[in-house]
C-alpha cells in the first residue's frame, strides 16, 4: 500500500504545514512542490538543489511514490501509449497517454479492478482488489508529465480524465483529494474543465459531486436506456435505476451548470439499432447532453462485436436530426494495444 507520507498525496497546504513542522522555512515547501510537479522528478534524490536539513528530513519522514513500469506498449498510430504500473504491494493499474491534436491527456485509474461487474469491461471482468490512494492516482498523472518533460516535449499535461482502471465515485475522498492536486496554481494547474470523470452511475457520489461542485465534468456510462436492457450490460444498474440516475444528472447540471456527457459502448445487434438512438433521445430529452458513443473492444470474457460504422453513423444522425442532442463516435485509437479498460493489465 501506499505509505502514508507519500509526497504525491499531499496537497500544497498540507506540504506547507509539514515543512514549518520541521521548523524550515515555507520557502521549502514552494522549492519541493516545483520538483514534483514542474521539473517531475522521480526520487527524493533529485531535488538536488534543496539544503541538506531539508532534504534529510524529507528522506526520514517522507516517500516519493513513482510508479515503475512493468509493460509498455504503444499504438502503431503513435498517439497511445500505454503503461502497466506496478504499486508497492505487487498489484499493477493501467495509466494510458493520449496525444489528440498535440494535446497530452493522462488516462488514470482509480483503483485496481473494480467492483462493479459491467460484462464487456476487462477491469470487471478481473473483479475488485482495491481502492487507489491519491497518491497513487496523482503518481500515475506525474508519470505521463514526466514523459513529456524528459522527451523535452513543448506539450504539457493538459487534461486528465478518470475512465482507466476502477469506479471512481465508489473511490471519492482519494479521487477528490487528486482532483485538488491536479487543479493546484503552483502544480499541474489543470483548470476545471480539464479534468473529466466517468461514472458507472454512482447516484449518491454524482449528487455529491453536485453539492460540492467539484471542478470535474462529469461522464456517464449509460451503453441502454432501458432499465431491464442496462441491467444485462451494467449490473450496477439494479441498485441505482435508471430513473434516479437521470434525476441525479439533471440535478449535476442545474447545480452546476454543466452538461453532462454520455458514454454509450456500441455493441453489434445489442445497444446500436434505430429504435436504441431513439429511447436515448426520449431519455435525454430536455437534459444538457452530449452522447459520445465507443465502438465496443473486444475483450476476452466478452462475447459481443464491435458495431460497423454505419450503425454508428445512423445512431449519430438520429440524434441529431431526431432530438438535437450532441454526439461523436470515439475513434478507436490504439486497440492494436488493447487499449480498453484493463485490457492490458488482463493479458498477463
Ligand atoms: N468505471 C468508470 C470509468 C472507467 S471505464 C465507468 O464505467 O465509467 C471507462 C469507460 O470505458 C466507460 O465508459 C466504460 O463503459 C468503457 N469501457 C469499458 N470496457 C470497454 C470495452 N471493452 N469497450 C469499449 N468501452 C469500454
Ligand atoms: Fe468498472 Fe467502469 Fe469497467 Fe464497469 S466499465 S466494470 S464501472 S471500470
Amino acid at each position: 500500500m501506499t505509505h502514508p507520507d507519500d509526497l504525491y498525496g499531499f496537497t500544497r497546504p498540507e506540504l506547507t504545514e509539514r515543512v514549518a513542522s520541521w521548523g524550515l522555512s515555507r520557502v521549502h515547501a514552494a522549492r519541493i512542490w516545483r520538483y514534483l510537479y514542474w521539473e517531475c522528478v522521480d526520487s527524493l534524490g533529485a531535488m538536488a538543489e534543496l539544503p541538506a536539513k531539508v532534504r534529510s528530513r524529507l528522506e526520514s519522514e517522507t516517500r516519493l511514490g513513482a510508479l515503475p513500469v512493468s509493460r509498455e506498449a504503444h499504438s502503431t498510430d503513435g498517439f497511445t501509449r500505454k503503461f502497466l504500473l506496478g504499486l508497492a504491494d505487487g498489484r499493477e493499474i493501467e495509466t494510458v497517454l493520449m496525444r489528440f491534436t498535440g494535446r497530452v491527456t493522462a488516462c488514470v485509474s482509480s483503483q485496481a479492478g473494480c467492483a462493479m461487474g459491467c460484462v464487456f469491461c476487462a477491469t470487471g471482468q478481473m473483479g475488485f482488489a482495491r481502492h487507489l490512494s491519491a497518491a497513487e492516482i496523482i503518481a500515475q498523472a506525474s508519470h505521463v508529465a514526466r514523459i513529456l518533460h524528459r522527451e523535452g516535449s513543448r506539450a504539457r499535461l493538459r487534461n486528465v480524465v478518470l475512465m482507466g482502471m476502477g469506479e471512481p465515485l465508489h473511490n471519492y475522498e482519494a479521487v477528490m483529494r487528486a482532483v485538488s492536486i491536479l487543479t493546484d496554481p503552483s502544480g499541474f494547474a489543470l483548470g476545471a474543465d480539464r479534468i473529466t470523470l466517468s461514472t458507472v452511475g454512482v447516484v449518491p457520489g454524482i449528487r455529491r459531486l453536485a453539492e460540492e461542485r467539484r471542478p470535474v465534468h462529469l461522464a456517464v456510462s449509460l451503453h441502454s436506456a432501458d432499465q431491464a436492457e442496462r441491467e444485462t450490460l451494467v449490473p450496477a444498474a439494479r441498485k441505482w435505476p435508471l430513473d434516479e440516475l437521470i434525476g441525479a444528472c439533471r440535478y449535476y447540471s442545474e447545480r452546476t451548470g454543466r452538461r453532462v456527457f454520455y458514454e454509450w459502448t456500441l455493441i453489434e445487434g445489442r445497444n446500436d439499432s434505430g429504435e436504441h438512438a431513439r429511447t436515448v433521445g426520449r431519455l435525454l430529452r430536455g437534459l444538457k447532453a452530449q452522447v459520445n458513443l465507443i465502438p465496443l473492444n473486444p475483450t476476452g470474457g466478452y462475447g459481443g462485436t464491435p458495431s460497423h460504422p454505419e450503425a454508428a453513423r445512423r445512431f449519430q444522425r438520429i440524434l441529431t436530426e431526431e432530438f438535437s442532442i450532441p454526439s461523436t463516435v470515439r475513434q478507436r485509437r490504439g486497440i492494436d494495444i488493447a487499449a480498453g479498460c484493463g485490457q492490458l493489465a488482463g493479458t498477463g
